[in-house]
């Protein structure tokens, strides 16, 4: 049998059993769970001077349940994730920028010393997410100054210990927009309102049951139409169904807008996914090229750190199994097509059998393009695989338990039959 894990290696390159890039609660979950079951060398590649990725920035609570049992903040999070990987002997390099991913695992690197290469006999991408300013674009008005992203102002509250206004509006009502509460809590900043253009909160209840708790007025229904001022925001002007106000505000946190950060899938050889922005993964988390992988918010925007870590976790069995030869090789297995508008998209984007304990995925996630309701079916022809009711909005996770018995070659099918 060929070994497509194991290329043709230039002898003078270095080499690693497992390359993750990214140093966040996913790739650092990959990476400590590979270490703990026996994979040789492993190493971590992070473009940032500290590992931890995006929960260093975020000083609030609650992190750390399902990885610690036990409620941290952010930084502490991100800290015992590192230390708990470094004594399983995971290398982690930080300042070191993967800049291009090659065929068979090869990655050109950008580091302090200049360029440089790595092959792994497998790679885990786990690059997260960013924001982008999108959402700020659309808003009309002066464009002054105050207007920032969730994760700028998290830098600035968290690592600087800076606060950037007083009195801003939140725009979004998301996760990360209540991060984005939680964060203006901490630096004892007062948002005037939480502003949501949809009927009601993009989160779930509990979320939203903290902006009243915060006595942060919450506006569904309403829309952001222009920012106002010269130097700094001053006010805002919102159209709601009673028609044109303005508020006073001294800033506006836009949050939403958030893309898989898949700058280096988009420049390489693996097959992207247009409707999550990540890659086209099957059943273990693996891409078009069987030597990588992916777990963690590069798979769709935006997910919990747990949620993050507990898919490294188990595309660390998926890796395991790969280097012990037991997935099929290719990656293979049956496309999974979405029909429906209202569905944005579901992964993995390719369904087959996996065997208990090789990490293989046991629910679909899907994600919805409008909100909607009505019943989502996954058939293999006329047969239902699987189906389950559903009434839920854009941004929510959505799992549909996928059934044991996937094999075969045709295409599925994965339907929302709305009410
Ligand atoms: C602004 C913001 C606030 C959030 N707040 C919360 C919160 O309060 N609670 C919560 O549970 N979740 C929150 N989230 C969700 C958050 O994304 C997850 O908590 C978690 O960090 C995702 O883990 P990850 O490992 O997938 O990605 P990340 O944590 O984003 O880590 C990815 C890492 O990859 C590195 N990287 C990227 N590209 C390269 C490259 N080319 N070469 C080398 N390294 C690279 C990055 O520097 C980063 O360290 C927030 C997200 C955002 C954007």
């Amino acid at each position: 049998m060929i070994d497509t894990l194991t290329p043709s290696i230039d002898p003078t390159m270095e080499t690693a059993d497992v390359v993750v890039v990214g140093a966040g609660p996913a790739g650092l979950a990959a990476a400590t769970a590979l270490r703990q079951g026996g994979a040789g060398r492993v190493v971590v590649l992070e473009r940032e001077g500290e590992a931890g990725g995006i929960p260093r920035h975020c000083g609030h609570y609650p992190f750390g349940m399902r990885e610690f049992h036990r409620l941290l903040r952010g930084p502490d999070y991100a800290a015992r994730l590192v230390r708990r990987a470094e004594a399983a002997g995971v290398e982690i390099r930080r300042r070191v920028t993967v800049t291009a991913l090659h065929p068979g695992g090869r990655l050109s690197l950008a580091t302090p010393d200049g360029r440089g290469a790595i092959i792994g006999r497998a790679v885990v991408l786990a690059t997260g997410v960013r924001e982008t300013s999108r959402a700020a674009r659309l808003i009309g008005g002066e464009k002054p100054g105050g207007v920032l992203p969730t994760g700028a102002l998290q830098g600035l509250v968290y690592l600087e210990g800076r606060a950037p206004f007083r009195r801003p509006a939140i725009l979004g009502s998301e996760l990360v927009a209540f991060s984005a509460l939680l964060t203006c809590r901490h630096a004892g900043i007062k948002p005037v309102a939480m502003i949501e253009p949809g009927p009601r909160p993009v989160a779930l209840a509990p979320a939203v049951l903290l902006a009243r708790a915060m006595g942060v007025p919450f506006l569904a229904g309403t829309r952001l139409d222009q920012i106002l001022g010269r130097d700094r925001v001053e006010r805002l002007v919102l159209t709601d169904a009673a028609g044109r106000r303005e508020i006073e505000a001294d800033g506006v946190i836009v949050s939403g807008g958030f893309r898989p950060e898949a700058t280096l899938l988009k420049e390489s050889h693996l097959a992207l996914d247009p409707g999550s922005g990540g890659p086209v993964i099957d059943v273990f988390g693996r891409l078009s090229d069987p030597v990588y992988f992916a777990a963690g918010n590069l798979l769709r925007p935006v997910e919990t750190a747990g949620w993050c870590w507990a898919e490294g976790v188990r595309v660390a069995a998926a890796v395991a199994a790969a280097l012990a030869g037991r997935l099929s090789q290719p990656a293979a297995g049956r496309r999974l097509v979405t029909e429906s508008p209202a569905i944005r998209f579901a992964l993995p984007q390719r369904l087959g059998p996996a065997a208990p304990g090789d990490g293989g995925a046991r629910h679909l996630q899907v994600r919805l393009a409008r909100p909607a309701s009505g019943r989502l079916v996954l058939t293999d022809g006329d047969k239902v695989l699987a189906s389950r009711r559903l009434r839920s909005r854009p941004e929510r996770r959505i799992l549909l338990r996928l059934p044991a018995d996937l094999a075969g070659g045709s295409d599925l099918r994965l339907t929302l039959l709305e009410d």
